[in-house]
């Protein structure tokens, strides 16, 4: 069925098994299909031109319905911090972003996985944009790869974190195909340990996580301790609450209940008030639990405050008195526009 697309088709993106049909489907053995898979996501070579392993033949057989293709990095931007920030333009000239952070040991990678989102979070750019599609699989696996082309991943180790634009969990299939290849040791081999999906709480979603048999780390964006609260900053809440959602973090099987991060962003006056911190104490009673404090990165369009230092540290030694593990997320690429959404949503307003 391959060979009859019109547009040419994106390798990248498939897994091992559909790579074998492709070969199959122009006359090739099955282990053409193993090596492409090889080139592609181990050697990460993005020329069929360069496969010079496989057959020159099977090669341009291939050329003429497949192509490899990356998403664009159309710019790049590096703070004073070492955070890189990437835009990237999609084939249909739609925006989305990726964040590399440099930490002391590791770097870790914000990648997207919606173009927009349909979430709504009062507090985040990427809101103000709306919902325009979902990626796909290439194109998630595509921001990685293309970070690693543009040679910012050549330490071994990194972390990917799904926290760019985007409701992870409205895009299961794709994030999940994309999660499968980039875990497989004949892949990019990343470690499932070394690999986080953020979610706004898609109860139903989460529910059906619990029958998988691999799964990234979780990290739920909690931002409130009230209902009244997390309704107005995050609509999501008024159809999944903090009860439903704490229960079905509560409900996954002690195998795959490694420890749930919980992300809360402290907005200055809304969120960051010695109550908020007991209640959040009370929510997360008996969870294997950590919580990752977000200073506000402030955006001149949205009316939020970042707290203070001190309302911070006050905030964080209430969770750590109460033996919480408590981090408290250092502001990063200030100067760059980092926070989710902020570059595409300018770069999409500018191409009006
Ligand atoms: S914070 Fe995440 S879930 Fe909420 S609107 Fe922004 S991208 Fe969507």
């Amino acid at each position: 069925m391959y060979q009859f697309c019109m547009k040419k088709s994106n390798l990248i993106g498939l897994n091992e098994a559909e790579l074998v049909k492709v070969a199959e489907s122009l006359g090739g053995r099955s282990f053409r299909g193993r090596q492409l898979y090889h080139e592609i996501y181990r050697r990460r070579e993005f020329s069929l031109d360069q496969m010079t392993e496989l057959p020159k033949k099977f090669r341009s057989q291939l050329e003429q319905s497949f192509e490899i293709r990356v998403p664009q990095i159309h710019d790049r931007q590096q703070s004073e911090d070492g955070t890189i920030k990437f835009l990237f333009r999609l084939s249909d000239a739609k925006y989305i972003e990726s964040v590399l952070i440099p930490e002391d040991h590791r770097r870790t990678l914000c990648i997207s996985s919606q173009v927009g989102c349909d979430v709504g979070c009062t507090f985040c750019m990427t809101a103000q944009m709306g919902f325009h599609r979902n990626l796909t699989p290439g194109e998630i696996l595509g921001q990685v790869l293309a970070i690693a082309r543009d040679g910012c991943l050549s330490q071994p180790g990194f972390n990917v974190v799904f926290m760019g634009m985007g409701e992870p969990l409205y895009n299961y299939r794709n994030v999940m195909k994309a999660f499968r290849i980039m875990t497989d040791s004949k892949a990019l081999g990343l470690s499932y340990r070394k690999i986080t999906v953020s979610t706004s709480g898609v109860v139903p979603v989460l529910s059906r996580m619990r029958s998988e048999t691999e799964l990234p780390n979780l990290a739920i964006s909690l931002n409130a301790t009230r209902n009244d609260v997390r309704d107005e900053l995050m609509p999501i809440n008024q159809k999944w609450d903090l009860n439903g959602l704490l229960d079905v973090c509560r409900s996954f099987p002690s195998k795959l209940r490694r420890r749930i991060t919980f992300e809360y962003v402290l907005l200055s006056g809304v969120t960051d008030s010695d109550r908020d911190a007991y209640r959040l104490i009370t929510l997360l009673k008996g969870m294997k639990a950590k919580v990752n404090l977000i200073p506000y990165n402030p955006d001149p369009a949205l009316p939020f405050d970042r707290p203070t230092p001190d309302r911070v540290e006050q905030f964080r030694e209430i969770l750590m008195r109460a033996s919480i593990s408590t981090f408290v997320r250092r502001t990063r690429g200030d100067d760059i526009s980092a926070a989710c959404g902020q570059l595409a949503h300018l770069e999409s307003e500018s191409h009006g």
